[in-house]
């Protein structure tokens, strides 16, 4: 429950018990009243009562002094008490004014009725006694009837005051009790106001102040240490505990801004640094696999929520083709057709999403995720594609890393297109233009390396001069000798395989290294070679070429034997073979030569 809520229901019941609380006092001072007045009625009923009972003994005294003495003086004071009961007689008939209930009218009227009574039997004896009379006088105001009426008188003012006491005695009760009741109530409903009144205030003050300020304090302390993560709880109070509460949430705002800033530039500068690195390490990779770690390796660094791959496209450009990839999952094809690319095909990045209203890449897998394909340009040319996926629910991520992804595009495109141009520029260096075989440098290039080892391999070389090449280009043609060059190298190269490496040793000669092989598996290559080339069936612009043979030298050097003099006896051998009569191998055997020939 809020506190205002609270406040204002402990305001509301402290208001309700006040009310009360004077309601009773109110009640109570009434029931005092009441008391007081009670207390009034009884002394002023019973003063009059007893007054009457006086006046009435005071007259018949003056009247039987008068009777006794024959003073007037006495008569006049009879006459004086006489007036006197007259006038409370008076009062008597209205005392219902000072709350005399009918029962105690009915007494007093009783009791004026008895006065009465006496006043004729006194006013007889004075009227005896004035008339001489005296004997009759004294009898009457002496006599049995006048005591009998005068006794009754008495008790019937007795009774009277009984009554009245008794009634007022009553009603003084009830409204004292009442009286103390309300003052209980007053009194128990003014504590419990005061209770609830302090507890409100203490509630209010430790709730509103005491605590808010402790919060605060220990809010502020964490804050001085660069703590932002402490929560600030904002607190909608117009009051100066608001106030200070707004100003440290707004603390804590610039802090977390200013820790959200430092902490972007830090990641920033990492991530210029890392891209640094990376391009660095790109401009120096020699091979395409190299340069596909480099980036796999540096990619999630640098976007750690992105996973992606790098495809390179084939010689035919028939296909874009996987490369590297880092992070998972990945949501492009191994391999795809450049089409099903629109980064590829507009040549600017292409980012597709389920939730945009635009074209999206057929090669993506998981159409959830959002991608973005950066095409490889290099020199106007498309090489290649960067293709990168974030989160399904991330697209702005990906959007802001654009820049930086496009930048690491062009550096990626720049170093796969050197790498390319190298490559292109080694394989002229080391391979024959006609044939593309590996020229006499890659040869000679090989077998000084394999003599450089400090304990070489077995090694066999075989050299080969195709028989009376000349012909060809004297009856056919420089074109048709080319064919025949042309085609002798592609058997040479489907025979060895990968069991060695084919060269162009220059004009119609060839040579071949076998590596690690007996030499009677060499031999065998080496007829296969022979046979099969003398089964060749060329002809060029119609005309049959006819049969073309091989001679073919063998030589080999043992494990850690002499590489040097390798091609040298080959060739010896192959010379060997020509004076044989040509279409023949010969293989050096310690000066003596093994032959085979068709
Ligand atoms: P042999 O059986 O003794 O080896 O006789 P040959 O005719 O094969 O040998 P020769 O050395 O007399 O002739 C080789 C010829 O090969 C000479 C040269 O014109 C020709 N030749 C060299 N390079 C090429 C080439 O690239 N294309 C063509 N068409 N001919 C070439
Ligand atoms: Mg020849
Ligand atoms: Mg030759």
């Amino acid at each position: 429950m809020k506190i205002s809520t609270i406040t204002n229901w402990a305001y509301g019941v402290t208001v309700i018990l006040t009310a009360l609380s004077g309601t009773a006092f109110i009640l109570s001072v009434r029931s005092a009243h009441d008391e007081r007045r009670s207390v009034e009625e009884h002394l002023a009923l019973i003063g009059l009562a007893d007054q009457l009972e006086i006046e009435a003994e005071l007259r018949t005294d003056e009247a039987r002094l008068y009777v006794m003495r024959g003073d007037t003086i006495h008569l006049e004071a009879f006459e004086v008490a006489n007036a006197e009961e007259h006038r409370l007689e008076e009062k008597a008939r209205h005392a219902d004014e000072n709350g005399a209930t009918q029962n105690e009218l009915v007494l007093f009227e009783q009791i004026r009725s008895q006065i009465d009574t006496l006043e004729t039997l006194e006013l007889e004896g004075i009227e005896a006694s004035k008339a001489g009379n005296d004997e009759a006088a004294r009898s009457i105001l002496f006599g049995e009837e006048h005591y009998r009426h005068h006794i009754q008188l008495v008790e019937n003012v007795a009774r009277f005051r009984e009554v009245v006491e008794a009634r007022t005695t009553e009603a003084l009760e009830i409204a004292k009790l009442r009286s103390d009741w309300y003052g209980l109530i007053a009194r128990i409903l003014l504590g419990i106001t005061a209770a609830l009144f302090l507890g409100v205030l203490y509630f209010v003050l430790r709730r509103r102040v005491a605590l808010p300020l402790k919060r605060m304090s220990g809010i502020v302390n964490r804050l001085a240490t660069q703590d932002y993560e402490v929560e600030v709880p904002l607190e909608n109070r117009s009051d100066e505990i608001g106030e200070l509460n707004a100003a440290i949430h707004i603390f804590r705002q610039n802090g977390l801004e200013r820790e959200r800033l430092d902490m972007e530039s830090q990641r920033e500068v990492k991530m210029k640094d890392l891209f640094l690195q990376m391009m660095h390490r790109l401009q120096a990779c020699q091979r395409l696999e190299e340069l596909s770690d480099v980036v796999s390796i540096f990619a999630p660094h640098i976007f750690p929520d992105l996973s992606g791959g790098l495809y390179v496209i084939n010689e035919q450009r028939t296909a874009l083709k996987q490369v590297g990839f880092w992070k998972t999952p990945q949501s492009s094809l191994p391999e795809f057709s450049p089409h099903s690319c629109w980064g590829f095909r507009r040549g600017c990045a292409h980012v597709s999403h389920s939730s945009r209203e635009d074209v999206m890449c057929s090669h993506l897998t998981d159409t959830a995720s959002v991608a973005l394909c950066v095409p490889l340009t290099a020199q106007g040319d498309i090489i290649g594609l960067l293709s990168f996926t974030g989160p399904a629910d991330d697209e702005t991520s990906i959007i802001e890393a654009q820049l930086y992804l496009k930048m690491i595009a062009e550096n990626v495109a720049l170093a796969v297109a050197n790498l390319q141009l190298r490559e292109r520029l080694t394989q002229l260096a080391v391979r024959d233009g006609l044939t593309g075989l590996f020229n006499r440098r890659s040869l000679d290039q090989a077998l000084r390396e394999k003599a450089g080892e400090s304990e070489p391999a077995r090694l066999t070389c075989l050299m080969l001069d195709i028989d009376k090449f000349k012909r060809f280009n004297d009856e056919f043609g420089h074109d048709a000798g080319d064919l025949v060059m042309q085609s002798f190298a592609g058997l040479l190269t489907e025979v060895v395989g990968d069991r060695g490496d084919c060269y162009r040793y220059g004009g119609e000669e060839f040579a071949v290294l076998l590596p690690e092989m007996p030499r009677e598996d060499a031999f065998r290559i080496a007829e296969d070679i022979r046979t099969r080339t003398a089964r060749m069936a060329l002809s060029h612009r119609g005309m049959v070429l006819g049969l073309v043979t091989v001679s073919i030298g063998l030589a080999d050097t043992p494990q850690g034997g002499v590489v040097s003099s390798l091609r040298t006896r080959a060739d010896v051998a192959l010379l060997k073979a020509k004076d044989a009569g040509r279409d023949r191998t010969v293989c050096e055997e310690d000066g003596d030569l093994r032959q085979a020939a068709g």
